[in-house]
């Protein structure tokens, strides 16, 4: 993979993760499919909080993982659609959900632990970012990368 499709970042604690978030969120534009993957506790929904007040979202995040999706209202008319799949596994009914959402250029999905539910439920064509644990307690390393050139313009604007 080429490596202008990536951005990496390390932050050494929750305020800097929701700070980069925000500064993500800023870029998106709508029609936008962001997996977040890593472990448990590596900072997906704190990173969302983030992504959510660059989006214009000003009240809580609370992590969707007891009612497997949240949908926001924010800027310029978008949608955010959060998905926890923790306790989800291969559930018909929210990959068709899903699904439906997709192809809407007013929305944007969200999705943590997408491995639940099988690759096949995202679209090739997303934003991945991936967030580990690094050797500090507080310290994470985020990557995000375009898996092509369809979002491209997010890792372009985080470069800059
Ligand atoms: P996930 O959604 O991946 O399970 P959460 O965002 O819910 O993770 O929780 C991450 C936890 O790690 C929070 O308690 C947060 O305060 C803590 N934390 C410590 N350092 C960081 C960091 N650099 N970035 C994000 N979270 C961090
Ligand atoms: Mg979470």
């Amino acid at each position: 993979m080429n490596s202008d499709t990536t951005f990496k970042i390390s932050t050494d604690g929750p305020e800097a993760t929701i700070n980069f978030g925000k500064i993500l969120g800023a870029l998106l534009k709508g029609g936008e499919v962001i997996e977040l993957a890593g472990d448990l506790g590596s900072g997906k929904t704190t990173l969302m909080k983030g992504i959510l007040l660059g989006l214009g979202h000003k009240g809580d995040v609370p992590s969707p993982t007891f009612t497997i999706s949240r949908v926001y209202k924010v800027r310029d008319g978008l949608e955010l659609h959060h998905f926890d799949f923790y306790r989800i596994h291969g559930v018909d009914v929210v990959t068709s959900e899903l699904a439906e959402l997709l192809d809407d250029p007013a929305s944007i999905v969200a999705v943590e632990w997408s491995s639940n539910v099988g690759e096949q439920a995202l679209p090739k064509e997303r934003l991945k970012v991936t967030l580990e644990q690094g050797m500090d307690l507080s310290q994470r390393s985020i990557s995000v990368k375009s898996t092509s050139d369809k979002f491209r313009y997010v890792i372009e604007g985080l470069a800059k």
